[in-house]
């Protein structure tokens, strides 16, 4: 069976001065990046704007699982949202009743999504809280920390205990879970895919409120997170030799993440929205540039930037 392209090189770990080295440089893109100001660039800017606890928690689930498109498109889609939800996603779905919530999300599309995928969120979101006041409870029950280094099993078995509950008398399960909007939506973490939308939201939950992250879950550890691989991420990933993968797959998270867990074992993720400024702004172009390297922070671990300090100048270039 062909071996995947990162493992027919396995390489070996890097030493504890160049691990050191890693984290001075992740830190000082850290310090630039994350922060308050650059999450205009981040549907987590709308969160923010919510009020604490359960409708933050809930918003920021929908937020995640809306968060493909171009990020226009992505503020615009949750500014109708959460305006139909009376800015309380969390009283919302807490105290959801089908005619009301039809009626309130009737109209709403973002890209592939429906209001009848929204619609059934929302009543299995109501459906785990059960009175809760928080949806950390229902994701615990699909945790197994002691036999698990990271929570993507743990998030394919929060969507498999959603979509497991009561659908209620005006919804079909089978229609719902079978309609590809809504597979869309609400994807399986565990099936290989990157999942970036569910560990988007994890990522939110878990760490600790800095300004960026809400920090609102206090028993899922942070150790156990994984980075949400998006283009930027992926080809932030390959730049710094943490993966030689090429697609947002789960495997991709995991070598990224493993190596992010080197520098920083209790709290990998830490970096992921700094990493991914470089991207959306472009500070990281796609075509990569001398000229942009030497601006980052970064460039002393790049692999590509190495590459483009040893390519020869072309003579007439200027
Ligand atoms: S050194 Fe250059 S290629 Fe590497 S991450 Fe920074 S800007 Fe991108």
């Amino acid at each position: 069976m062909p071996r995947p392209a990162s493992a027919k090189h396995p390489k070996r770990a890097p030493s504890a001065a160049k691990v050191e080295e890693l984290r001075g440089f992740l830190d000082d893109l850290m310090l630039r990046y994350h922060r308050p100001e650059f999450l205009g660039t981040d549907p987590l800017a709308m969160v923010h704007a919510l009020p604490p606890g359960l409708d933050r928690e809930v918003g920021a689930l929908l937020a995640a699982l809306l968060a493909y498109g171009n990020v226009k498109q992505i503020q615009r889609s949750l500014n109708i949202l959460f305006t139909a939800m009376d800015g309380r996603p969390g009283r919302f779905v807490s105290q959801f009743n089908h005619h009301h919530a039809a009626a309130a999300l009737d109209g709403f599309k973002h890209r592939f999504t429906t209001a009848d995928d929204v619609l059934a969120l929302c009543h299995l979101l109501h459906e785990a809280l059960a009175g809760a006041d928080s949806l950390e409870p229902f994701f615990l029950r699909g945790c197994r920390f002691d036999d698990e280094t990271d929570l993507a099993l743990a998030a394919g078995r929060f969507v498999e205990n959603l979509c497991a509950q009561d659908f209620g008398a005006h919804l079909d399960r089978e229609t719902v879970i079978t309609r590809t909007s809504f597979k869309h939506l609400l994807p399986r973490a565990d099936h290989g895919s990157a999942a970036k939308r569910v560990h988007l939201w994890l990522r939110w939950m878990v760490r600790p409120a800095d300004g960026v992250d809400l920090g609102l879950w206090r028993t899922v550890p942070a150790s156990h997170l994984l980075v949400p691989v998006d283009t930027h991420l992926l080809r932030l990933g390959r730049h710094l030799g943490f993966t030689r993968l090429t697609t947002h797959s789960l495997a991709a998270s995991r070598e990224i993440t493993a190596a992010l867990r080197r520098v920083h074992p209790t709290d990998p993720t830490r970096y992921d929205f700094a990493l991914c400024r470089l991207g959306i702004l472009q500070a990281c172009p796609t075509a990569s540039r001398m000229e942009a390297c030497l601006q980052c922070e970064l460039r002393l671990a790049c692999t590509t930037h190495r590459r483009l300090a040893r390519k020869p100048r072309h003579p007439l270039s200027s």
